[in-house]
């Protein structure tokens, strides 16, 4: 029997998904479509994009909305205006069989006046913003009083994006009566408020655990200078010319900038960022779709909503300011069941937050050298040579070549090939030759040990050489001296390796705490400004304390 059809879904739906290609559901599906088909509960869906949320709600949401009856009966409420035309699209793809059906989209930056126009035709499911939902219901254009299923989608990002108000709002129309289904990639605290107010007992499944990354994503990072990231991110859109990606930025101006430097050098990019316009975006994201664009350059804002399956790589260019930020980033690769690799391009002293994704998102992050200049060459002339292989000699060629191996003669195949080769080399393949070597020795970088090295801003003027220190550093943060390594002391400050494992206890111990009324402070590898911030005394309430061991 069909899988779908023994989720409980009736013959049209199933057509619809056939037709569609989908051969069997994926996990997400399998486990709530039949729940949300009993009709009886709320419900909590913890999945990132890509997982096939929108099937598993949306297909017993095609199943269960009456065309025949003229009212709204289902609302999706989504954070961005490509999320709603995402979710419109895929419903009515699967609704296409249900005859009389309305979907429509509404979200900002659109003419309202056509949206209401729209909507009067009567609309049996609506996928909105919160915001341009609110618009519509205080100008009376759309009543949502007789909905029988609300959907959070994202409930995380909306929330993030600061429609907590209008969700309110919204939520505060709908009748009791009501099921309301939420999904969410992560579970943060306004999340929770929302499900607590708002639903009652909801059934709640997760598709991996919540906060986590998903498997088809390989998480790599590497160490490398700001000054030489730049070069960096392009030795790796050079090395694999099969990298289709999307690069994070933390700001407008650093997208902006990066995808001009980039086109300058040859690639094909742009910038999706807060500054262009709905039609611009729509232009940019075309191009990217239809993959006239290699690399998308995007702010974290921007690239909400992108649903693009095949995306190789996601690069960040830094790491985000608000690590919750990160597995939005990532899941924009890994989608529908392909593999993808989220690269990270850390400062040296980025370790320490890489560390602490991986306990947030229960993964390893593997670390990555950068492609040298003569890797880069040499693959790009094995490829070449490798086309040669695969390339069917063109038959306008074929006469003349008698007269063509009279051109080369005397010369070897050796010869030939050399030469060959050498008229391949591109200006960027020559400039790759003398590329540099961009690996940052990372001060933070696993050692030999494997551990990590930490700087602490207390020296020898505070405690008694080595074994005083390693008694302070055991006794306060519980880690034994068979965790710690190489000790470098000054007067002030000290570097010591660490155990990857323990380093984490050990900032959680001494930074913020206080020391001789001085602040502490723990982090990777060397500060820039060692001098001054030791220096620098804080006094601070509140902040932990400690004995001198
Ligand atoms: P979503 O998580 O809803 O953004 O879905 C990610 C992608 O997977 C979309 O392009 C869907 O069309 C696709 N998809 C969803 N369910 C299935 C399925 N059962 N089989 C194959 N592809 C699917």
């Amino acid at each position: 029997m069909n899988e779908f059809i023994a989720l409980g879904l009736s013959r049209p739906v199933v057509n619809a998904i056939e037709k569609l290609g989908f051969e069997r559901p994926t996990t997400i599906q399998t486990q709530a479509i039949p729940k949300l088909l009993q009709n009886d509960t709320d419900f909590i869906g913890l999945a990132q994009t890509g997982t096939g949320k929108t099937a598993a709600f949306g297909l017993p949401l095609v199943e269960m909305v009456n065309p025949s009856l003229p009212e709204t009966q289902a609302l999706i409420l989504a954070p961005t205006r490509e999320l709603c035309l995402q979710v419109s699209r895929e419903l009515d793809l699967f609704g296409q069989f249900q005859q009389g059906l309305r979907i429509l989209p509404v979200y900002g930056g659109a003419d309202i006046g056509k949206q209401i126009r729209e909507l009067k035709k009567g609309i049996h499911i609506i996928a909105a913003t919160p915001g341009r939902l609110r618009d519509l219901m205080r100008r009376k254009a759309v009543d949502i009083s007789r909905i029988q299923y609300v959907v959070l989608d994202e409930a995380d990002e909306m929330l993030n994006m600061g429609f907590k108000e209008e969700i309110d709002e919204i939520l505060q129309e709908t009748p009791e009566s009501k099921l309301t289904w939420l999904f969410s990639a992560t579970m943060p605290e306004e999340v929770r408020r929302i499900s607590n107010q708002y639903m009652v007992k909801p059934f709640e499944l997760s598709v991996g655990q919540p906060n986590t990354g998903n498997d088809d994503i390989d998480h790599q990072y590497v160490s490398v200078r700001p000054k030489d990231r730049y070069e960096a991110l392009r030795r790796f859109l050079d090395y694999d010319k099969e990298v289709y990606g999307l690069v994070f930025c933390r700001t407008r101006r650093d997208a902006g900038e990066l995808a001009e430097q980039l086109s300058r050098d040859g690639y094909r990019t742009d910038a999706l960022h807060g500054d262009l316009s709905q039609a611009q975006r729509d232009r940019v994201m075309e191009r990217f779709r239809s993959r006239h664009l290699r690399v998308l350059i995007a702010t974290d804002v921007a690239a909400r909503g992108i649903d693009i399956d095949n995306i190789t790589h996601v690069f960040h260019y830094n790491i985000p300011e608000d690590l919750n930020f990160y597995t939005h980033r990532s899941g924009r690769t890994g989608r529908a069941g392909r593999k993808g690799i989220s690269l990270v391009l850390a400062h040296p002293k980025d370790l320490v937050l890489i560390r602490r994704l991986e306990k947030r998102l229960k993964t390893q992050f593997s670390p990555v050298e950068i492609p040298s200049g003569q890797e880069i060459f040499e693959k790009r002339l094995m490829g070449f040579f490798q086309r040669i292989k695969k390339t069917e000699g063109h038959q306008a060629i074929q006469p003349l070549l008698p007269q063509l191996m009279q051109e080369v003669e005397g010369l070897s195949r050796e010869e030939l090939i050399h030469r060959l080769a050498s008229m391949t080399m591109s200006r960027g393949m020559k400039a790759h030759l003398n590329g540099k070597e961009l690996n940052a020795k990372s001060k933070a970088s696993r050692s030999s040990t494997n551990g990590i090295e930490l700087f602490i801003n207390i020296g020898t003027f505070d405690v008694e050489g080595k074994s005083g220190f390693l008694s302070l550093v055991c006794n306060q943060s519980g880690i034994t001296g068979s965790n710690i390594g190489k000790i470098d002391m000054s007067s002030k400050h000290t570097f010591f390796h660490v155990e990857e494992a323990a380093a984490e206890k050990v900032i959680q111990a001494f930074n913020g705490s206080q020391f001789q009324g001085r602040e502490l402070r723990v982090n990777a590898g060397k500060p820039k400004n060692t001098k001054k911030s030791n220096k620098k005394k804080t006094f601070k309430k509140g902040k932990k304390k400690f004995q001198r061991a």
